[in-house]
Parts: C-alpha cells; structure tokens; sequence
C-alpha cells in the first residue's frame, strides 16, 4: 500500500453541481427513516475517476494492481448505503458524493473473487467497515473514529504494511500495536490483509517475482564496480519498479531497502541478522526484541504465550490449532515465532485466523483456536488467562 496524498483533489465544477444537487435530494429522503435511499452513481463517471487516478496512476489503492483492461472501481471507504453486521445502519449516505471518500479499488479488493488455493478468499471490502471504537453518525465529526481497515490516504496506515521475501503482506515488525488494537485484540493490518485479501495466491506471486527482481538489480548496482553504465541501467531500473505509480511498488521499496541494509551490514562485518532476509519490511528488525510489551490485558498476538511453551512442542514445524465453526472443523499451526499459518499464509493475531479459517468476521480468535501441549487441550484464551493470573 503506497500513500495517496488527496488533500488537494476536487471535483470538475459541472460534476460538483451534480453532486451538490443529488446529495440535497439524499437529505429530503434521509428525514423519512424508513425510505431507502436512491443514489446517482456520479462517481463512476470519468470526470472524477481521471482526477483520482491521476494521483498515484491506473492502479488500485489497496492492492496496487494496475487496471489495464480489467474493470475498476471507485469504493467509498465510509460505506454509502449500509454497514456490514450493523443492521440498522443506513451506511454513510452523506459522503456518497464526497471525492475525500473515494478509493481507487480493483475489483478483487472491492468485490472480491480473489482466492488462496481452491478456497475463495472472501467478499472483499464492499460494505464492510469495522471499527475499533464508537461509529459516528451524520452531523457528527469522523475523526473520532478508528477505522480497523487501512486508509492509503492516511500516511500512517500506507506505513505499517511490510512484507515477506515470499511476497506476503504483512505488519512492518518494528510498528508497534496502538492502544485501541490492544484493548480490542486486533491486529488493523492483519484485518486489511484478510478482508481484503491482499495475500491471494495470484497477488502474492506477483510480489514474490517482483522482490527477486529487485533483489537481483540491487546485487548488479552493488557489483557494477567501475561499470558506470551497469550502475546506472540497474539504477534506473530501480527506481522504475520502485515509484509510487508503479505496480506493487511498496513491495519493490522494501525489497530495495531491504537488499541496502543486508549490503551495509555485511561490509560493516556485524554480525547477520538472523531475521533479515526473511523480513523485508523496512529496518528488518526481529519483531520481539523492538515490541512494545503489551500493556492491556488482552494479549494481541501470541508472543508472549510461545515464549512459555516447552520448545519441543514445536518440533514438528509448528503446533496444530483446531477450532469448530459454522462451516465445519479448521485447522491452522502456531509456530516458535507467534506466527499462525492459515491457508499457509502467515498471520500475527489468533483472531485474524479465526476469521479467515471460518468466514465468520465475528469470531474471537482466543477462544476459538484449541491446542493441545503435554497431552493437555486447551482455548488460547484459558491459556492466556493462566498466564495473566
Ligand atoms: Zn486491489
């Protein structure tokens, strides 16, 4: 996910007199709680999707897959016309015409369709959009509330995305977790990943060639010795896969900060990082020893609780989770690092699991998720609690 500054787009002035006149239509209807609302969709005309893609390019806000021919999407992060899991919501209705509202989105994020192997990845965004605290209503002031979904014009958010040698998005380590993700025990980026399967199989093979690539270029850069013309063909090239508008360009950057660093620290003779290569998020720092300590009381991910298992659990590769949900029996594996493999993609927190294993957006992962150590089955949370107490 790149940062898309749009604090300076507006609106063609002919398609603002549109919206101006379609939205006081939405507040005489919105007066009868019982009507449904009718919008014009005047943001799929090209007069504002131009201007939006002229931001960062023809490509997907969340993703950052290119649209060539494919069909795109112009998402309304607040959703326009309803909330998922909150029934009597009407959704946003009052930023329907809001050009601060919309994302560039593919169809796979928006729509979904994406898929981990044989299994469908999930509906994609849509009209899904959790928080972590109070929704707002209209009239009311949006900042107060906490989006669970990255925002790509939010600087910040476009920031905690790192990713995996194998091309797994995933939270930049050294980002620690936020007061409101401990106290509701959900990891913002883990939730992004899953909702919008942003680790498809097809997305995360892209990634994957792409990172070997600049790996490659960088070691050519690095190599060129008194070759100015190699150094500059491998420079140029870099900064082509690296820029903003390219196609999963947050992946090429880590790739390209990530292949510097292992460079420098070779050069310096420190000693190798035992992580680095493996973790190509920005500083490729171990995740447990730059952590903050969780300081609420609901752990966010299992670090803490692997630390105090036998190490010889671990000996097959990993300990095997089971849960029960409404689709019938799921399965994962916690390994030595915290980590949990779902669909063989890499997750932090127990709940993000739980969610993508079962579908069901609801599910605490603490009390889902069984293991058994020392011929003992027990919820992670019984284990959680034991730890606490
Ligand atoms: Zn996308």
């Amino acid at each position: 996910m790149r940062y898309v500054d749009n604090t300076g787009l507006t609106a063609p002035q002919h398609w603002a007199d549109r919206a101006a006149k379609e939205l006081e239509k939405l507040h005489e209807e919105a007066e009868d709680a019982d009507k449904e609302l009718a919008f014009s969709e005047l943001w799929r005309e090209d007069a504002i999707r131009d201007r939006l893609i002229a931001l960062i390019g023809p490509k997907c806000w969340y993703c950052e897959t290119k649209f060539v021919r494919s069909p795109y999407h112009v998402d309304h992060y607040r959703p326009k016309s309803a909330v998922v899991g909150e029934a009597q919501h009407r959704g946003y209705w009052w930023l329907a015409y809001d050009p601060a509202n919309y994302r560039l989105a593919c169809h796979h994020c928006n729509s979904g369709g994406a898929r981990y192997g044989n299994q469908s990845a999930g509906a994609g965004k849509g009209a899904r959009f959790p928080l972590l605290g109070q929704r707002a209503s209209e009239g009311e002031v949006l900042d107060g509330e906490l989006p669970v979904l990255l925002d790509p014009v939010v600087a910040e958010d476009a920031e905690l995305v790192g990713f995996d040698m194998k091309g797994h998005a995933r939270r930049r380590p050294e980002q620690a977790y936020s007061d409101d993700e401990f106290s509701r025990g959900l990891c913002r980026v883990d939730e992004t990943v899953r909702i919008l399967a942003l680790n498809s199989d097809l997305l995360v093979d892209s990634r994957s060639d792409l990172i070997k690539r600049v790996d490659g270029l960088v070691q050519l850069y690095l190599a060129s010795g008194d070759s100015p013309e190699v150094a500059l063909f491998a420079r140029t090239e870099i900064d082509g896969l690296t820029q903003t508008t390219a196609e999963w360009s947050a992946a090429a950057a880590a790739a390209e900060r990530l292949a510097f660093l292992a460079h420098d620290r070779s050069t310096m003779n420190a000693p190798p990082g035992g992580r680095a290569r493996s973790d190509i998020a920005a500083g490729a720092r171990s995740g447990t020893d730059t952590q903050a300590a969780p300081t609420a009381e609901h752990h966010l991910d299992l670090r803490t609780l692997v630390a105090t298992l036998p190490p010889e659990a671990f000996s097959a590769g990993g300990i095997a989770l089971t849960g029960r949900g409404k689709r019938g029996p799921a399965r994962a594996t916690l390994l030595e690092d915290g980590r949990i493999i779902c669909f063989q993609r890499p997750l932090n927190t127990p709940t993000s699991a739980a969610r993508m294993a079962t579908g069901d957006d609801q599910v605490d992962g603490w009390t889902f998720w069984s293991l058994t150590v020392d011929g003992t089955t027990r919820t992670l949370a019984d284990l959680r609690d034991s730890l606490l107490s």
